[in-house]
């Protein structure tokens, strides 16, 4: 078995044809984490037991016949799910020694398709950052540079992906996590229309925006990874109502005839050169495939980050209100008194991003600035939705790129909040809508940095996102290059 070339899919059909056990498989994991993971920090907690004994089982159902695609696949869970008995961080000291007494929904599904989880992933703290630099329990660094940055908050699954130290893995995406880091490490990461993958025991950032999402290889694992994570959850208020179509069927045939918007505010002077280049050339080979390419406009985009740094804090302030050193979490020592207990918890719990998110959004939701500021933001995120409504009557999918550029260094943006903001700048406005979107290698820089373009769909449009991106897949290689470890 060449572990680092497996795909789900493969990995899937060798496992039933008994090419190799889902226990060899899971001690090729365990190897490679063993190897690698000390220098990389992706996983920041290791399961090696509940590994081998759900790999144990899902030996049992192969041979039994009622695997599904996943039954025995090595898969990292970003530590933002809380797992029944094992510990779940969000990476912050604030739940450093935290073990939910329950599953996250997501978690539930994955494990109940046989799954085998083999431990969880670091993180920006409670998903705040673009960086994985924000953490409590260290850095992560990129396997294709290990000076640079594997993108965030959902940094730790994309770099234990791309060091092939599983097949596929979870993130959440708030304003970009699943489809920056996803760009960054030469991955393909789905974040779906928000409310079609379940938030319960999904730690809270903003819940407006949060949403669950696979990160893998190919389109292909995407669709299985999502079919298992997706669905109605009676648990969580917010999750859709609608069937989940089979996604793996829909993903052969031809897109011929598929219209594709490409909206300029996406491609003016801030962009990388490189990867300008990069887009044209998929936009000419989905020609070739058939598709028919379209300039459309959003004219709101310019504002989507003020809009989402007054939005995501405002929910975070009020959020992460629970940690309070009473319920559960990190508490102070030696508390003198209550108000000495809540402010020297939440000053010792919470790192700086933490406290500055909790600022703003207490800021913005303050009796003075609240008409000025939120109210402000919640009309112009209106706006920012109307704008992709418009543009999705003339076009089923919109490409744009994933990031500005290719992974910075690590400290680069660490010191100066701004500019680690605006990196943000063309998956934020995907989530103030609600949509879903897809990040797609399709290229490298003059480092052999991977680069991603991003698919926007209708709500509830996955399928026709997927389609694309494997179609692009099927005709490129870009999502076959391995970083050299
Ligand atoms: N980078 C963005 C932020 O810092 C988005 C993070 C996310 O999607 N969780 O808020």
């Amino acid at each position: 078995m060449d572990f680092p070339y497996l795909t789900i899919a493969s990995a899937a059909a060798a496992l039933r044809q008994g090419e190799f056990s889902a226990i060899e498989l899971t001690r090729a994991a365990l190897q490679r984490i063993e190897a690698y993971n000390g220098d990389l920090n992706a996983y920041i907690t290791l399961d090696p037991e509940g590994a081998l004994a759900a790999a144990e089982v899902a030996d049992r159902r192969l041979k039994s016949g009622d695997a599904t695609p996943l039954t025995g696949i090595p898969i990292a869970m970003k530590d933002i799910f809380c797992t029944r008995g094992l510990r779940t961080t969000c990476s912050s000291r604030m739940l450093a020694d935290f073990v939910p007494p329950y599953d996250a929904t997501v978690v539930r599904k994955l494990r109940e398709a046989g799954a085998v989880m083999m431990g969880k992933t670091n993180m920006d703290e409670f998903a705040m950052g673009s960086s994985t630099e924000t953490s409590y329990f260290g850095i992560t660094r990129n396997p294709w540079d290990r000076e640079r940055i594997p993108g965030g908050s959902s940094g730790g699954s994309a770099a234990a992906m791309a060091a092939s130290l599983c097949l596929g893995a979870t993130g959440t995406d708030t304003g970009g996590s699943i489809r920056q880091p996803a760009a960054l490490t030469g991955l393909t990461g789905l974040k779906p229309t928000y409310g079609r993958v379940s938030r319960y025991g999904m730690i809270a950032f903003a819940s407006s925006l949060d949403q669950a999402g696979p990160m893998t290889w190919t389109a292909e694992d995407a669709a299985l990874l999502l079919q298992a994570m997706a669905g109605h959850d009676p648990l969580d208020s917010t999750s859709i109502d609608a069937p989940v179509p089979d996604y793996a069927a829909h993903l052969n045939g031809s897109i011929k005839g598929l219209r594709i918007g490409v909206p300029g505010e996406y491609f003016g002077e801030g962009l990388d050169p490189a990867l300008r280049e990069v887009l044209d050339n998929a936009q000419q080979l989905f020609r070739k495939l058939g598709a028919v390419i379209f300039p459309v406009s959003l004219p709101h985009t310019e504002y989507a980050i003020p809009t989402y740094y007054i939005l995501a804090p405002a929910e975070a302030s009020s959020n992460l209100a629970r940690y309070d050193g009473i319920k559960f979490g990190y508490r102070c020592d030696q508390p003198r008194d209550l108000s000495d207990l809540y402010t020297r918890t939440r000053a010792e719990g919470f790192g700086s991003e933490v406290k500055r998110r909790i600022m703003l959004g207490t800021y913005v939701l303050s009796s003075g600035y609240y008409d000025a500021y939120y109210r402000k933001a919640q009309k112009v995120r209106r706006l920012i939705a109307g704008d992709f409504e418009t543009a999705f009557h003339q076009v089923d999918l919109l490409l744009t790129p994933t990031t500005p550029s290719t992974a910075f260094r690590l400290g680069e943006k660490s010191d100066d909040p701004v500019r680690m903001y605006l990196s943000d700048i063309f998956t934020i406005n995907v989530n103030l809508a609600g949509l879903p979107g897809i990040s797609v290698p399709c290229g490298v820089d003059g480092q052999g940095l991977p680069m991603g373009m991003q698919l926007i769909g209708r709500p509830l449009e996955e399928a026709v996102m997927l389609k694309a991106a494997h179609a692009y897949q099927q005709a490129t290689g870009w999502h076959k290059r391995r970083p050299r470890l």
